[in-house]
């Protein structure tokens, strides 16, 4: 989320019906690009869904994880929300990871926030829809435990404090736990003026230490 923009001029957006049909016409292209350039590709990914990573995200629009990643159809099982939060009183988060970890077999959970995050920045400041700053509270508290003021610096923080909710449920301790396939951990932070991801270091030590892991 941009920090909540203007919304479209209606006077230069263009009429609504031809905005939905660019997206619906995009589509058929893909399809037919898809189909191509590699055939067989929709019966094999009907067939089978084993994606290697798990990846939580924010819901900006500009963050587009396949594109940024080149990860080609069926390796990235997503979820997203606002500033890209793991809360375990969350039931969707838990849903998704007990799904994707625990039953399709992800062997990486990536949480990936990025610069400029409406969410983040909601947090900082104390500015936003209440359901955002209610939504955002952990972050908030984040804010007053770190004294950050920074936003891209709280984003790089909250992807980390993020990954230590991960460590609390149950499906994440098993994964890391497994003898034989163990899951790994990644904290991303991707950079919306250059498009790279950064990969924050993790505070393996500490957590090991406070017996998170
Ligand atoms: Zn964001």
């Amino acid at each position: 989320m941009t920090p909540f923009p203007a919304p479209p001029d209606p006077e230069s957006a263009p009429p609504p019906e031809e905005e939905i049909r660019s997206l619906l016409e995009g589509n058929r292209r893909w399809v037919e690009a898809v189909e191509r350039d590699d055939p067989g590709t929709f019966p094999e990914l009907a067939r089978r869904h084993r994606p290697p990573f798990a990846l939580v995200g924010c819901c900006d629009a500009r963050m587009p994880m396949d594109l940024m990643t080149s990860a080609s159809p069926g390796h990235l099982f997503l979820h997203r929300n606002v500033a890209n939060q793991i809360r375990p009183d969350d039931p969707a988060i838990r849903a998704s990871l007990d799904f994707g970890l625990g039953v399709l077999g992800a062997r990486h959970l990536i949480v990936c926030g990025h610069t400029g995050c409406g969410g983040v920045t909601a947090a900082l400041r104390g500015k936003g829809p209440p359901s955002v700053l209610d939504w955002v509270t952990p972050i908030r508290e984040l804010v007053l435990e770190t004294g950050t003021e920074d936003p891209d610096e709280l984003s790089r923080l909250n992807v980390v404090h993020q990954l230590e909710r991960a460590l609390e449920l149950e499906v994440v301790q098993e994964g890391i736990r497994h003898p034989t396939r163990v899951l790994r951990l990644h904290g991303w932070v991707f950079c919306l003026d250059t498009g790279r991801i950064e990969d924050i270091p993790l505070p393996i030590d500490r957590w090991r230490a406070e017996g998170r892991i």
